[in-house]
């Protein structure tokens, strides 16, 4: 197996003195810098050895101390994701060679990161993982639009779940998630939901009723940040026509009404202007 290790500046790596370096699992938020937690920036500073995931946006990884190896493992440029059991291997060697790793994630490496099972990975070689918690993906969304997710008139708690399953595991019961939903008034966010949109709309609308609002947020927090607004009946017509593509988060339920009204008022003087 080979694997291409870029690195910031290799010339000058400077290895840890210690025995047996240690490994923190760190959550780089959705993108924005000033969203990253205080531990997060402290840990970046501190490693010897990162190995970042593709959402980690390059001004975070710019925070790493110089000399600090930088290791992409993400499908960056095209290449193939590095394999997990790869990179889990990766960290261990590198602990046992006395680095200070960082394993830098996308949002929080709890949340669809695999941070569970690189934990239990390493504790099975004898490695103890510190954990440093990143802003969600689904947080941020709707907070850069200004709308919560929770709303004592609208919604009494949220459902983050993955619109993409492990290969081989069943995906997520959606009509038994669309009639709880429904029922329990839960705000849904759905994470790699974009390229199955068409299905998850389907199996929703079993519960769900067709005008129930929706959001589609991409590249959240960040500078090319876009969303378009719809409803269930019209998810994946919204994300067709608006061109929106990974990495996106959909959002659905009643909390989003007033984005949804402000939309639509929107809409008319828009056509006029067309
Ligand atoms: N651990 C990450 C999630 C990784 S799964 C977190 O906590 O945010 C990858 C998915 O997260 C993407 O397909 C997308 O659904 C979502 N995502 C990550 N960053 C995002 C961003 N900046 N904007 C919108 N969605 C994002």
């Amino acid at each position: 197996m080979s694997l291409t290790l870029t690195s910031s500046t290799p010339a000058t790596h400077v290895r840890a003195p210690m025995a047996l370096g240690r490994c923190t699992l760190v959550g780089a938020g959705p993108g924005d810098p000033e969203l990253l937690t205080l531990k997060a920036l402290r840990a970046i500073q501190s490693a010897t050895v990162l190995l970042v995931d593709d959402l980690v946006s390059d001004d975070i990884v710019a925070m790493a101390a110089p000399g600090a190896r930088v290791i992409h493992v993400g499908k960056r440029g095209g290449c193939k994701s590095t394999p997990q059991s790869f990179i889990e291997r990766l960290m261990i060697m590198a602990v046992r060679e006395g680095e200070q790793v960082v394993r830098l994630k996308g949002g929080d490496p709890f949340i669809f990161g695999r941070g569970g099972e690189e934990v239990e990975h390493l504790a099975q070689a004898g490695i103890h993982v510190e954990v440093v918690n990143g802003i969600t993906a689904g947080l941020a969304g709707l907070t850069s639009l200004g709308v919560p997710l929770t709303h004592r008139a609208h919604a009494q708690g949220v459902v983050f779940i993955t619109g993409h399953a492990k290969p081989g595991s069943p995906g997520p019961d959606w009509r038994t998630l669309a009639a709880t939903a429904h029922s329990a008034r839960l705000t849904l966010v759905i994470y790699m939901g974009v390229s199955s949109a068409g299905s998850i709309q389907d199996e929703l609308l079993s519960g769900l009723p067709p005008a129930t609002p929706v959001v589609v947020v991409q590249n959240a927090s960040l500078p090319l940040q876009r969303h378009a607004v719809g409803t269930l009946a019209t998810l994946q017509r919204t994300i067709a026509d608006n061109s929106l593509g990974s990495p996106s988060i959909i959002v659905v339920g009643d909390v989003l009404q007033g984005l949804a009204a402000a939309a639509s008022s929107a809409q008319p003087a828009l056509e006029k202007a067309a």
